[in-house]
């Protein structure tokens, strides 16, 4: 049901799930740690929907023979830990299901982070979380597995809206909406001043038009004037980045802070920086820039002097890749350092450096109904093959129904009508429907 569903990780990775829980597992994890500022999805959904997460959660668990059931949520949403603790026990699944506190720090959604938070275990070096026996759902693709179980395709997704806006708000709209109709919710009409990142602050790119369409991936559009600071960091070139780079002082602040160093990996973003800066050649040091989750921290946060070291390492993976040397770990089991509690970046000092404080309020969750006039489906939300048209150009669709299916033998998702109409396009990187 789950892979007739269409369902793919809605934290915004867009893994297939059916095939995540094919695995066998002994924990399985929700993440709700929701660590991007402004975003206000997950934590909504958890207080809006507690037993449909907690019942498509325990779903979950019994595909994947896991023992244990752990909700990662931050311990601050005090509402929602104690609404999900009392549904746990009011639903008989508190022998399996359990809530657990996080502290408010960044990444703590970053799923490796999440993994050692709440097991105590740490994935090895370019590992998943299966190698150490877990499996990571977000909330809302825990909502959408109960839904599969009720017969409910993916087909709307749930969207924050934020940032520099005189709306905040998180909606749920349907799949392949054009993008510019859920930016004009902020109350904003021309977005010629503007810029959109795609997601979150820390991690999400700066959208390059807004043509786009929603997917099932869509989880925020943070919408800044162009001359803020995180849009003018985020526009910078690679070009641009390399040459201030040249600046590092080697004082390894990245490194100290960095959240997969501190998890025991061998990630070292200063020496990343000194390989370029030096032109060394010691390609077996270099590898470890696969490591790199592209968090974003080192660069805007840790570094003193704003460097760009994740640039750096993305430099690098590309130069490696170019050359088709990757990156292989030799050492199977690693530990977290040891000064790694006092390292945590909590999130209202990098709202703060951000430049995003007076913008954290709150989004709250709205009734408002989006009906656009054609929708843009994509056939690739997801990693893996683009879905398969199995419609034609003239034909009437119901919401819901099936319009695209997995290729034979391949990674992929499943993708549905999101609206009743007449499908008017088939070709290239979309189905579109036109409204009835
Ligand atoms: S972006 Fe920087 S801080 Fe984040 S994992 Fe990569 S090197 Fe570490
Ligand atoms: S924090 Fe900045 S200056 Fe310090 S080593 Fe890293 S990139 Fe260089």
């Amino acid at each position: 049901m789950v892979k007739e569903a269409g369902i793919v990780g809605a934290g915004g990775a867009g893994f297939p799930t059916h095939v995540k829980l094919e695995a066998k597992a002994e924990y399985i994890l929700l993440n709700g740690a929701e660590c991007e500022p402004l975003l206000r999805v997950d934590q909504q959904l958890m207080e809006l929907f507690p037993d449909e997460i907690i019942k498509g959660f325990e779903a979950a668990r019994k595909l994947v023979g896991a023992n244990k059931a752990l909700i990662g949520i931050k311990g601050k949403h005090k509402k929602v830990v104690s609404i999900l603790k009392e549904r746990i026990e009011a639903l008989q699944v508190g022998g399996f299901v359990e809530v657990k506190e996080l502290e408010d720090a960044y990444p703590a959604g970053d799923e490796q982070i999440l993994v050692y938070e709440l097991t105590g275990r740490v994935v090895p070096e370019a590992g998943i979380p299966i190698q150490v026996g877990c499996v990571v759902i977000n909330s809302e693709t825990a909502l959408n597995i109960y839904q599969a179980s009720m017969n409910v395709p993916v087909t709307e997704k749930f969207i924050t809206v934020a940032g520099d806006i005189p709306n905040r708000l998180t909606v749920k709209v349907p799949v392949g909406t054009p993008i510019i109709d859920v930016l004009k919710l902020s109350g904003l009409q021309s977005f010629d001043d503007y810029a959109v990142i795609d997601g979150g602050p820390m991690m999400g790119p700066i959208m390059s038009n807004l043509n786009g369409f929603v997917t099932k991936k869509t989880k925020g559009l943070i919408i800044l004037k162009k001359q803020h600071y995180l849009i003018r960091r985020k526009t910078t070139s690679m070009e641009q980045a390399r040459r201030v780079n040249k600046a590092c002082e080697q004082c390894r602040m990245c490194t100290d802070m960095c959240p997969r160093y501190l998890l025991g990996h061998n990630l070292q973003p200063h020496k990343m920086m000194r390989v370029t800066n030096y032109a060394l050649d010691a390609v077996e040091e270099q590898k470890s820039a696969y490591l790199c989750s592209q968090c974003n921290l080192c660069e805007l946060f840790s570094c003193p002097i704003g460097l760009y070291p994740k640039s750096n390492n993305l430099y690098i993976k590309q130069k490696l890749m170019d050359k088709n040397i990757r990156f292989q770990s030799a050492q199977p089991a690693f530990n977290a350092r040891k000064n790694r509690e006092y390292r945590l970046v909590p999130s209202k000092r990098l709202i703060a450096k951000l430049g995003l404080y007076h913008f954290d309020q709150p989004a709250p969750m709205t009734e408002i109904t989006l009906n656009p006039e054609i929708v843009y489906v994509k056939k690739s939300q997801h990693v893996g093959a683009p879905a398969i048209p199995v419609v034609s150009v003239g034909d009437h669709v119901s919401a819901g129904q099936l319009i695209g299916k997995i290729p034979e033998n391949s990674l992929g998702a499943a993708i549905h009508a999101s609206i009743s109409g007449t499908v008017v396009e088939t070709e290239n990187d979309f189905i579109a429907i036109r409204r009835d």
